[in-house]
């Protein structure tokens, strides 16, 4: 390498320092945080969307998205849409032709004048091809062709110009044109089915409340379509492939239970119905608003090493599994993370809330044993990876489908329930709900609402468990003194982080009874001192397993 001879002045000097350490500064810093699209000078309101699919769904023949934006900002003179590699044929603002730009994911409108904050305008985009990703064009698993959406989490533009972030919710009507020989399912309400030319139907579903991007879904294909026996709480159908027919009915039998239990839990369900549909996605379940896929060996399981529900007589995993999509019905869908760092609002409450469905309908040993694979799967996670829950800097947003966002996450909540008490948590969580239904939430604004609902000042545990990385690692120990009859409790927490504030339920058997303690942690040092009857015969840490922990016996 050749040495280079610079001679600089003392301004040249300065400004070089200052380029070297503007160009190093995400390495320095290690702060790289994550550029997120918030809602600034515009966002949408409405899509009305109309797709026609050719015979053998493998392409979008002609497709047409109008938009209703409404402007936020003065000076606004671009709308800049997400959309992907589909060929754009045209244009309109308020039924003007428009001047636009299509690059890199990117539709750029330009508006003939900038319009007030408030004022309303209709774009409408025309637009055809194979979409790369997001509507998947792919047989089913009997070889049927198949056209089902899986947007997480933001591939919608790939096929839908839009605004692709979950906090830019709108209402959407799809109308689909197909084959007859296709049943079409969409979000919300199906309003009218027409028979349209050369054997097509066209399907128009309107789904009235607003939905994240993410869960705006169509599904195209040759489903058998079975409707739930019991549909207490909403419309409930079923559609999977022809040769899923037959499992249908038991391997769905979780549902309705569920949307019973998370309706009297929570609010009443949030949408025009619920469709379970087998078909193309990359997830186990993806939970679109009124429209859940789930992935195509979905029943295959049933063959499965898995422990085996007594209820409902498939294995455990796939009640979880169905119960953890429905609660995403109110925890995702209709209350949606505002940022990619809230992402446990959506993946921690859906974990937790299939953990209480387990715990209502199969009892309390199989919610134990619940939680209990689920700590071990964060711990496993928290191994490697040392980030809070709140995550500001992950690029790669799948890598934030992890421990830290549905297990941890959903060990928080169980805290938050243990520390606050049913009734306290629920009302909280109620509130939570109800104030952000239809919108989007922070972690602040479910801290807010607990902390309403319980009169506990939340701040050191959101700051420990939802800001802060890791868990506590405790290592405990005990000395009993027969002469001043004290038992001295001792609870240093080892972890690199700083302490954790959970209080700690101490039980001592003395062997005529056993009494429990509370130690209330300030520090990573705990030692308090409890008079005792008579010695101890055995003291345990957190009987009831409350807090989500490491333990080591002490020196
Ligand atoms: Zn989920």
């Amino acid at each position: 390498m050749k040495r280079l001879c610079l001679v600089l002045s003392r301004g040249s000097i300065f400004r070089v320092v200052s380029w070297i350490v503007l160009l190093l500064w995400p390495a320095i810093s290690g702060l790289a945080a994550r550029q997120e699209r918030l809602i600034d000078g515009w966002r949408p309101v409405h899509y009305s969307v109309s797709i026609t699919l050719d015979d053998q769904l493998t392409t979008i023949t002609n497709a047409r998205a109008e938009i209703t934006i409404l402007v936020i900002k003065p000076g606004v003179t671009v709308i800049d849409l997400d959309f992907g590699e589909m060929t754009v044929d045209s244009v309109s603002i308020n039924n003007a032709s428009a001047e636009f730009e299509h690059t890199a994911g990117k539709l750029n409108l330009k508006l003939r004048q900038p319009f007030n904050p408030q004022s309303r305008l209709n774009v409408s985009v025309t637009y055809h091809g194979k979409p790369k990703d997001g509507l998947i064009l792919t047989n089913d698993k009997d070889g049927n062709p198949s056209a089902v959406g899986d947007n997480w989490p933001n591939r919608l533009h790939h096929w839908i110009p839009c605004f692709d972030h979950p906090s830019a919710k709108a209402t959407i009507t799809f109308s689909v044109t197909a084959s007859d020989r296709n049943l079409v399912v969409a979000n919300g309400r199906l309003d009218r089915v027409q028979t349209t030319a050369g054997a097509s139907r066209t399907w128009i579903y309107s789904e009235r409340v607003p939905i994240p991007p993410y869960c705006m879904i169509i599904a195209v294909g040759q489903f058998a379509k079975l409707e739930s026996a019991k549909p207490a709480v909403t419309p409930l159908s079923y559609y999977v492939p022809q040769s899923d027919r037959k499992f249908a009915m038991q391997g769905f039998a979780p549902a309705s239970p569920s949307l019973k239990v998370f309706t009297q839990t929570v609010a009443p369900y949030p949408y025009e119905k619920l469709a379970l549909i087998v078909g193309a996605t990359r997830y186990g379940g993806m939970e679109n608003s009124g429209a859940i896929v789930f992935t195509s060996n979905l029943f295959a399981r049933r063959n499965s090493a898995q422990a085996i529900s007594s209820v409902f007589n498939i294995p455990r995993g796939t009640v979880s599994l169905i119960s953890h999509e429905i609660a995403h019905q109110w925890f995702g869908d209709s209350v949606t993370e505002s940022t990619w760092s809230d992402l446990w609002l959506s993946e921690g409450f859906a974990t937790y809330f299939a953990g209480l469905f387990l715990q209502k309908s199969e009892g309390e040993k199989a919610f134990q044993d619940y939680m209990k694979n689920t700590a071990e799967t964060y711990f496993r996670y928290a191994r490697n990876n040392r980030t809070p829950i709140f995550d500001t800097e992950t690029e790669d947003l799948n890598r934030l489908l992890n421990g830290n966002n549905y297990q941890k996450g959903a060990w928080v909540l169980h805290m938050l329930r243990s520390t606050l008490g049913d009734q306290a948590f629920f009302r909280g969580i109620r509130a939570y709900y109800r104030n952000h239904k239809n919108a989007t939430a922070s972690s602040e604004d479910l801290r807010v609402a607990l902390e309403r609902a319980s009169g506990v000042d939340l701040r050191p545990f959101f700051k420990s468990w939802v800001y802060g990385a890791g868990h506590p690692h405790y290592q405990f120990s005990w000395q009993w003194d027969p002469a001043k009859r004290v038992i001295k409790l001792n609870v240093n927490q080892l972890q690199v982080e700083p302490y954790f504030p959970n209080p700690l339920t101490i039980a001592v058997d003395t062997g005529r009874g056993t009494r429990q303690f509370i130690l209330k942690p300030v520090s990573k040092e705990t030692v308090q001192e409890f008079r005792l009857s008579g010695p101890p015969v055995a003291v345990h840490l957190d009987p009831n397993n409350q807090v989500l922990k490491e333990v080591s016996p002490g020196s």
